[in-house]
């Protein structure tokens, strides 16, 4: 087996036995050793990694955590070496390797053994080779396809050749001469780029600038042809493996981007379930309940409390239902962002408070705002849950607001100040949290504890940040802050 780079987690002195017990069994082996699992994770690029090696005692629980996708989708092999004696993983990504007297003698059989099984297991990758010069054909055929047999490889010799063959049969990658006789790499990348296929290109023209247009043009990477030697192709296994696997990734996430989009979707439909059979119930409750508190005029006032407390509760219920209903639509809903006039929207939400103004006679004060880019409806909802706040935590004051907005650093803040009881300095993470709640239900402050929740989500999905100073009767200020444009 040639041109393995393998991985190791171990202190100094097992490296060195490692390191000497490989390099007798393996030819061309690339050995990158890290001392601690952190120097590991801080600077290793795994994609083109054979065989990764680690110490039981440098390793811990988030390390296999971390791990275990990447390694199952590329099945790279991972190899615990284990202290006799301690217990086994039981994970089948994980293979084990007891550091007993003879292990060092066992490793290089089982390296093969798993890399065998790796290849078995992912299947033959087929590379299309695109040269047409018989020199670099001789380095393809000496330096790549005889020392990397664990992969099918074909060779053509023109663009159209390419198109034909990537017609005929099923490559995982094309690597591609930059001249050829009926064009040059831009046509071979459009050519695999049609195809969905990866393609990596080997490039005479030793300059930056071609490299870059060649990557923006959609090749996955490239290759510095060494004229007189063709030593190049040995550099080309690491190249292969890193974009295979960066392919495999790929697809990965857009299966995981597919799944989530579905689990949105469902999660939408049973916002909507809820919302729909659950309101009406309770919707019936409540007047069932009216109707005998009007029949039953003459009940005693125990009964009567009863029923006005049963309402209280349903009341509360259909809060909870309409908050989680519109904390759940949030994500699903596609943000429309445009020029919004933030005055405009503090005012709309301000009319949509009028009522509860009116009744407590609340002071609000919404002064000259500028524009930003956002999405016009969450902002109303935004200022809506803030203000309503404002007015509902008043305490025995007649509440005064001021809406205001001024520019800080790079970013628009907004605030939204009032003379309310204020936030205890412990509580100020924890209200934003879901259903957390500093009254209880029975106090004079109604509520279900996602005003807040909502409002930080909007927020996020703004990229902005938000948070909070007050104290216990010193009145809130919420802020909040989007990147000034
Ligand atoms: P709710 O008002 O339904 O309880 P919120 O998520 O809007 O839910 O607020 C969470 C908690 O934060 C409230 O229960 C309240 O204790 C506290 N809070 C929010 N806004 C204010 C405010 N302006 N003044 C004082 N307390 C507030």
């Amino acid at each position: 087996m040639n041109n393995l780079r393998i991985i190791i987690i171990a202190d100094q002195q097992e490296k060195i036995l490692i390191s000497e017990a490989l390099n007798a069994a393996f030819q061309q082996l690339q050995i990158t050793c890290y001392d601690n699992q952190h120097d590991f994770e801080k600077s290793v690029k795994l994609y083109n990694c054979d065989f990764l090696i680690a110490e039981e005692s440098l390793v811990n629980r988030g390390f296999y955590t971390q791990l275990s996708p990447f390694l199952e989708l590329t099945k790279i092999p991972l190899l615990i070496l284990k202290d006799p004696g301690s217990q086994s993983f039981n994970n089948h990504v994980v293979k084990e390797l007891t550091k007993d007297s003879d292990y060092l003698q066992q490793l290089p059989s089982l390296i093969s053994q798993l890399i065998n099984e790796q290849i078995a297991a992912t299947g033959q990758n087929k590379i299309l080779f695109l040269e047409d010069e018989e020199i670099d054909i001789t380095f393809i055929k000496r330096k790549f396809i005889k020392l990397n047999p664990q992969y099918e490889c074909d060779v053509v010799s023109s663009i159209a050749d390419l198109r034909k063959q990537l017609g005929e049969k099923e490559y995982d990658l094309v690597v591609s001469d930059f001249h050829l006789p009926d064009g040059n790499a831009f046509d071979s990348i459009a050519t695999a780029k049609a195809a969905d296929i990866p393609i990596v290109i080997v490039t005479g023209q030793g300059s930056e600038k071609t490299a870059v247009e060649l990557m923006k043009s959609g090749a996955a990477d490239y290759l510095i042809k060494d004229k007189s030697m063709g030593e190049h192709m040995l550099l080309l296994p690491s190249i292969v493996k890193s974009v295979l696997n960066f392919k495999k990734l790929e697809n990965y996430n857009s299966g995981l981007l597919e799944m989530l989009q579905t689990k949105n979707q469902d999660l939408e439909r049973f916002a909507h379930i809820i919302a729909h059979d659950l309101r009406s119930p309770i919707a019936s409750c409540l007047l069932l309940i009216n109707t005998l508190q009007i029949l039953g005029e003459d009940l005693s006032p125990d009964v009567q409390e009863t029923m006005e407390m049963l309402t209280e509760v349903s009341q509360n219920m259909t809060n909870t239902i309409e908050g989680i209903y519109q904390y759940t639509v949030l994500d699903s809903q596609a943000d429309a962002f445009v020029k919004v006039d933030m005055k405009k929207a503090a005012e709309e939400a301000l009319q949509n408070l009028k009522v509860k103004v009116t009744e407590c006679g609340a002071i609000v004060n919404i002064e000259p705002m500028p524009e930003i880019s956002a999405n016009y409806v969450a902002m109303v909802q935004l200022f809506q849950n803030l203000m309503g706040n404002g007015i509902k935590y008043r305490g025995d004051k007649t509440p005064e607001l001021t809406v205001r907005s001024f520019k800080q650093a790079d970013e628009q803040v907004f605030a939204i100040s009032d003379n309310g009881i204020g936030i205890a300095k412990e509580n100020h993470k924890k209200i934003f949290d879901i259903f957390s709640r500093l009254h209880s239900s029975t106090s004079q402050y109604e509520g279900v504890g996602m005003g807040l929740t909502i409002v930080k989500r909007i927020i996020e999905r703004h990229n902005g940040r938000i948070w909070v100073e007050s104290d216990l009767g010193m009145g809130t200020t919420f802020f909040f802050a989007f990147k000034a444009a």
